[in-house]
C-alpha cells in the first residue's frame, strides 16, 4: 500500500502506550506547535495529550478540561489543553479568545478540533483516535504543511526503532 509521507497510522494496545506516543510527540514539539486531536468520547484523548505533556517536561497530571476551557501545563514550553467538548455553537469559537494561544510561542493540544474544523491554521498535526476494543485504540496522525509533515516522519522513525 502505498502511504503518503505525511501519515502515520499506529494501533496502541493499552493506556500506557498511548501515553508513551505522546510523550514521544511531546519531546518533538516546537514553539508555535498545534495539535489537533478527534475521537469520540473515551477514545484516548486526553490520554494522548497526558503523554505530550510530559514529553514537553511538565510532571504534573492532565484532565479533561471540560469545565475549564484551556488548561496551561508548564514544561520546557507552556502547553495549552483545549477542550471544545461544550462548544455548541461553531460562531462561539472566536469569541473564546483562543487565539492568543493557537498563534503564540506555547503548543497548542485541541481536543474535539472537529467542532470547528475551519477554524484553525490549516498548518497542524491531526491526529484521529478509534476506539477498536477495550484497550485498543488506532491512532491515525496526518501532517498538514511542511513542519508537520516532517514532525510526522520524525515520529514514524523513532515508533518503528526496535
Ligand atoms: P477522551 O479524552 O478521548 O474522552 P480519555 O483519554 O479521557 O478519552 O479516556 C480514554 C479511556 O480509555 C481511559 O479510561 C483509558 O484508560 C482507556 N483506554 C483503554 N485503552 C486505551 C488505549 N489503548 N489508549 C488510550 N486510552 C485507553
Ligand atoms: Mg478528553
Amino acid at each position: 500500500m502505498i502511504k503518503e509521507d505525511n501519515i502515520f497510522e499506529i494501533p496502541t494496545h493499552n493506556p500506557e502506550q498511548t501515553q508513551q506516543f505522546g510523550t514521544e510527540i511531546g519531546k518533538l514539539a516546537q514553539a508555535g506547535d498545534l495539535i489537533l486531536l478527534v475521537g469520540n468520547l473515551g477514545a484516548g484523548k486526553t490520554c494522548l495529550t497526558q503523554g505530550i505533556a510530559w514529553g514537553v517536561g511538565f510532571d504534573g497530571y492532565a484532565s479533561s478540561p471540560s469545565f475549564v476551557l484551556v488548561k496551561e501545563y508548564p514544561g520546557r514550553l507552556i502547553l495549552y489543553h483545549i477542550d471544545l467538548y461544550r462548544l455548541d455553537d461553531i460562531e462561539e469559537i472566536s469569541e473564546l479568545g483562543i487565539d492568543d494561544y493557537l498563534y503564540g510561542e506555547g503548543i497548542c493540544v485541541v481536543e474535539w478540533a472537529d467542532k470547528a474544523p475551519d477554524y484553525f491554521p490549516s498548518e497542524h498535526l491531526i491526529i484521529s483516535i478509534e476506539h477498536i476494543s477495550e484497550s485498543e485504540r488506532h491512532l491515525r496522525l496526518q501532517g498538514n504543511g511542511p513542519r508537520y509533515t516532517h514532525l510526522t516522519e520524525q515520529l514514524k522513525e523513532k515508533w518503528n526503532l526496535p
